[in-house]
């Protein structure tokens, strides 16, 4: 198998696409086709293990990989790291509705199923192409993937990770959970701007010609640990598999039969991987894309245009606060059937107008399989306050917004196809928002008070990965201008 990219053709090696993150020309790398599962082997998938289920799907595609390589990788990211040893069980809420909880590993959000796994993905990768550098891991994160990332790439080996997050742009909870981050390879900065600032900051010092000779001379090369590396994209296809061997061992579909997901979205990874499980042959049938007051997708899927030109909403579902969804380019590319001149034509657009308008086909192609929704803050409180109060099932600011643009498209439609919901993150993430969702007590002051209420109402616990931050000191206290970054790195790396 091999990978091309986005804008252009240039074919390389799975290993090649997960050093580099992201092609020469500023393209995403995708597969050159898509392999598919029979159904003997869902059948089969159904009665293994979520080892063996990640097992089987990466070697698909990592054929560069062998099949030692890739059991080194799947233990070492999936056992004994994630609670009950369950990476992404389903919880049936009832009305055909099962959440996907992605949010059972260290660092409480869905991040950590690709970002366990990607260290030791890209080590093996870095192994095989034998430079003798140092990867140097850029991360812009919106809160989730920071900690994800620095948790995965803490003190490994041949490895340098840093990571930029918006100063008023994340959780508290998320930004403790960052600035307390311990290793002798990490560092952790602010940047004043948004999440789409890092993002492009990040993504324009990655194609810099002058970083790059600064790189050279000192034995590192860049890596990305964000959604644009297939690394972590290809371990998110393994729990929409997982999802659906679940419901075909618990009864809940027959073989063959088909089911909805609906993806909080933000850069539109989480729910490329499910697009891309689909193409395997996931019997997925509407991709239902929720977003929150940002709801740019919202109206691409509606209109066919998207347009970034418009005001930038902090929500209580931060990791969602993005107008640029990196990951939409590879959607672009399966809808123009890999015609990387018409994609490359539509991303030039999107930067020099912050714009552009699908062709007519490609729309209508979208239309059949999307469906796009979003609700703000107050709905998105709502949907909390609803599922506790009918289920006792206690969600997040981000699995809300899909909860509520779940039932906006069952409503709409009047489709009652069993949905499959990416529950991405634990409520105790968010706390704040969540309590104000439940109570009109007035909350206590100190964060951890604050987790312990919630536990109290909700009668669950407090995920230990949180509860330990309390005390922890502050290690990352530096705040830079977002045309600092390229500075910054520097003198982290010199
Ligand atoms: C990252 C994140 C999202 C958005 O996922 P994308 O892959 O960027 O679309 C949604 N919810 C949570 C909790 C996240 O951390």
């Amino acid at each position: 198998m091999f990978f091309t990219g986005t804008r252009s053709a240039a074919a390389v090696t799975s290993a090649e696409a997960i050093a580099a993150g992201i092609a020469a020309d500023g393209g995403l790398f995708v597969p050159e086709s898509f392999p598919r599962i029979t159904p003997e082997k869902f059948a089969a998938l159904a009665q293994a293990d979520y080892r063996t289920r990640a097992a089987e799907v990466l070697a698909l595609y990592l054929t560069d990989y062998t099949a030692d390589e890739i059991a080194h990788c799947v233990n070492g990211a999936y056992s004994g790291t994630f609670e009950n040893d369950s990476p992404a069980p389903l919880a049936d809420i009832g009305d055909k509705r099962q959440m996907l909880e992605l949010w059972h590993g260290p660092t409480c959000a869905f991040k950590d199923l690709a970002l366990q796994i990607l260290p030791y993905l890209l080590t093996a990768a870095l192994n095989k192409g034998a430079t003798g550098r140092t990867a140097v891991i850029l991360v812009a994160t919106s809160g989730d993937t920071g900690k994800a990332a620095l948790a995965g790439f803490a003190d490994v080996k041949n490895t340098r990770i840093i990571v930029f997050y918006p100063q008023n742009g994340v959780s508290d909870m998320q930004k403790l959970q960052m600035t307390t981050q311990r290793g002798s390879n990490v560092a952790v900065c602010a940047i004043e701007g948004n999440f789409d600032d890092a993002q492009s900051g990040v993504k324009a010092i990655f194609t810099d010609a002058e970083m790059k000779d600064f790189l050279a001379q000192h034995q590192l090369e860049f890596s990305s640990a964000n959604s644009i590396n297939f690394g972590r994209l290809a371990p998110q296809i393994v729990y929409y598999v997982s999802a659906y061997c679940d419901l075909l061992k618990n009864g809940s579909l027959a073989p063959g039969e088909e089911f909805n997901v609906v993806v909080p979205t933000g850069n539109f990874g989480n729910i490329l991987a499910a697009v891309y499980a689909k193409q395997m042959g996931v019997p997925i049938k509407k991709f239902i894309c929720a977003s929150n007051k940002n709801n740019v997708l919202t109206d691409f899927i509606r209109t066919g245009t998207y347009d970034r030109n418009r005001e930038f909403h902090t929500t209580e579902s931060p990791s969602m606060d993005i107008l640029i969804s990196s990951n939409l380019e590879r959607y672009l590319h399966l809808l123009d059937n890999g015609d990387t001149a018409v994609t490359a034509r539509l991303m030039a657009q999107l930067k020099n107008d912050g714009k552009y308008t699908l062709p007519p086909e490609m729309f209508a192609k979208m239309q059949t399989e999307f469906y796009g929704g979003c609700c703000d803050d107050a709905a998105g409180r709502a949907a909390i306050a609803k599922i506790f109060r009918e289920r006792n099932y206690l969600c997040d600011t981000h699995t809300a917004v899909a909860l509520a643009v779940c039932d906006q498209y069952r409503r709409e439609t009047g489709d009652d196809t069993l949905c499959v919901i990416a529950s991405t993150a634990s409520p105790y993430k968010f706390a704040p928002a969540v309590l104000s969702a439940l109570t009109d007590e007035a909350l206590p002051a100190d964060d951890f008070e604050k987790l312990e209420l919630l536990s109290k109402i909700s009668n669950t616990k407090v995920p230990a990965a949180l509860a330990t931050l309390r005390g922890e000191e502050i290690r990352h206290k530096r705040c830079i201008a977002k045309n600092d970054m390229a500075e910054y790195i520097k003198s982290v790396l010199a």
